[in-house]
């Protein structure tokens, strides 16, 4: 296969929903769908308890809330398929904007009980920034729903996207029947129970066949009524304004009863899609490109914990990867050999030999890469748009045992380069200040240090109104402001300098004061 033909065949999509609305069950069927996994059922630590091990880890199962990001790949019909996790909880928005840059489309699963959540609305949101295509999933058919043309006009209206349906539901809850296909014209029969395999599904070809009458009784005149009026008051289906982000095809199922998850894979596989380019600081880099590039979006720690390994998941962009071969890390200027990526299959990952624009490889970080960090074959660009957020809660981090002080600092540092949280060491003394953009993160932080780094450490409270980060385009200035302001300055976990603001007033009178200082709320990487 040409390489063109094996960056063509690429999809590369995450899931957004509010949490409960089915994400997980739905990607333990696309596994299976894809034969990573033999029988539905063991993706997260959550529903089986097979993978969940270390204190954080069951930090997360007590809560309910999953904390990481996951990458799994897996075959469908021609394509391969990657499928990024987003963290649900909403503690982790930053995470998951991150991971969202690394996608080229996104799947909305939805509730049909309850239509679209809040947590949904702020997905969706950053789904914007780019104007990633989006494919919608209502789910849990085989409840008793709301009206599917009311969650259709809600979409519509509540996240300004047009609505096509591709297929429509007939009955619900325990009536429910199956699913019709616009496009397909043909009318899908639902059996329940059997959602731990794949069913041989009952097709009627035709709607107007007798057979449905056979098959669904009144149901069939019901559905060929509706038909008419859902076809005209609804969006056909529109290739290109579907890639614009303007229009997402709609496919009604159950998750649990694996109903309806083929028809909306095989929307992914023929419409979303291919790997795209990304913005650099130079140029646009297309995944046509034959020489290699990617950048990391995420760094996570020890996801086995007998290894103790970091892992750098990056997005090839462009070109190839090679086992053995050699990258430029922009940021160090270093070239590095890589001969251990890996690929992930739902909980585990294999050894990789070779792999394309759009998928995600695993790189083992031994504390020299970060998060927004660009790979090359030598160019000397670095991808645009990875950014950390300033955050907006704050705690000074103290030790039981002071002896510690650098197994701590250590361990924050690690934990700040997965961008879950940020450690801010201010210039003029030895504090260290934890920054967070939700509460939760602080437990988990303690959790961690303790469970991986054996320390044992507590908060106390500090008066902290921001942190931003602060640049000058004239060095002498910058000088200047530090040597000034060096009571509030401190460096970040990537050692960059960030202006600690204790009240609002003080952050104006500063930017007052020093007028050639830019602040940032947000640091590209
Ligand atoms: P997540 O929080 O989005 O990952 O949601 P889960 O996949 O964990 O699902 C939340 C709950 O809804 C679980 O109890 C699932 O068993 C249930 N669920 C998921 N899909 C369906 C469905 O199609 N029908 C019904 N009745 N329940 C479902």
């Amino acid at each position: 296969m040409s390489f063109q033909q094996e960056v063509d065949k690429r999809r590369t999509f995450a899931i957004i929903s509010h949490p409960d609305a089915g994400k997980t069950t739905i990607t333990e069927k696309v596994l299976l769908f894809g034969n990573a996994l033999q029988k539905a059922g063991t993706v997260k630590g959550k529903k089986s308890g097979q993978h969940a091990k270390s204190d954080w880890m069951e930090m997360e199962k007590e809560r309910g809330i999953s904390v990481t990001t996951s990458v799994m790949q897996f075959p469908y019909r021609e394509c391969t398929v990657n499928l990024l996790d987003t963290p649900g909880h909403e503690d982790f928005s930053e995470d998951t904007y991150r991971t969202l840059t690394a996608v080229d489309s996104c799947l909305m699963v939805i509730d049909a009980a309850k239509g679209v959540e809040a947590r949904t609305i702020k997905l969706m949101e950053v789904t914007r920034l780019r104007d990633t295509p989006i494919i919608t999933f209502m789910n849990k058919l085989d409840r008793d729903t709301r009206d599917p043309i009311d969650l259709l006009d809600e979409v519509e209206k509540v996240l300004n996207i047009k609505c096509a349906p591709i297929t429509w539901p007939i009955g619900m809850g325990k009536e429910f029947k199956g699913v019709y296909h616009l496009l397909r014209d043909e009318t899908y029969l639902y059996k329940s129970g059997l959602g731990h395999m794949i069913q041989e599904v009952r097709v009627i070809k035709g709607l107007h066949n007798p057979e449905l009458e056979d098959a669904i009784g009144n149901y069939a005149e019901e559905i060929r009524d509706m038909l008419e009026l859902v076809k005209g008051a609804s969006n056909e289906f529109n290739h290109d304004e579907f890639l614009a982000g303007e229009l997402t095809p709609v496919f009604f199922g159950t998750a649990m009863g694996n109903f309806g998850v083929d028809h909306m894979l095989d929307g992914l596989v023929d419409w979303a899609p291919l790997p795209q380019g990304r913005e650099t600081s130079d140029r646009k880099v297309e995944s046509s490109e034959q020489k290699f590039s990617g950048f990391v979006f995420k760094i996570q720690a020890n996801m086995d914990p007998k290894h103790r390994d970091r892992i750098a998941f990056c997005r090839i962009v462009s070109g190839k990867y090679e086992k053995g071969m050699k990258m430029h890390q922009s940021r160090t200027g270093k070239d590095v050999r890589i001969s251990d990526a890996v690929t992930f299959l739902a909980s585990d990952r294999e050894l990789l030999e070779e792999a394309y624009a759009g998928d995600i490889i695993g790189l083992h970080n031994h504390g020299s890469m970060q998060i927004g960090d660009t790979f090359t074959a030598g160019e000397k660009f670095r991808f645009a748009g990875i950014p950390n957020f300033a955050p907006e809660l704050f705690k000074r981090i103290r030790l039981k045992d002071p002896l510690k002080q650098k197994q701590l600092q250590k361990g924050l540092i690690q934990l700040s380069e997965e961008g879950a949280v940020q450690v801010f060491r201010p210039i003029q003394n030895n504090d260290l200040i934890v920054g967070a953009v939700g509460v939760l993160q602080f437990d988990v932080v303690v959790a961690r240090l303790k469970g991986e780094y054996n320390v044992d450490a507590m908060y106390e409270h500090i008066n902290v109104y921001t942190a931003q980060w602060v640049t000058s385009k004239d060095p002498r200035k910058l000088d200047e402001f530090r040597r000034k302001a060096e009571a509030n300055l401190s460096l970040d976990g990537g050692d960059n300098l960030a202006y600690i603001a204790p009240t609002r007033v003080n952050l104006s009178l500063a930017k007052e004061r020093y007028p050639e200082i830019e602040f940032h709320t947000t640091r590209e990487h």
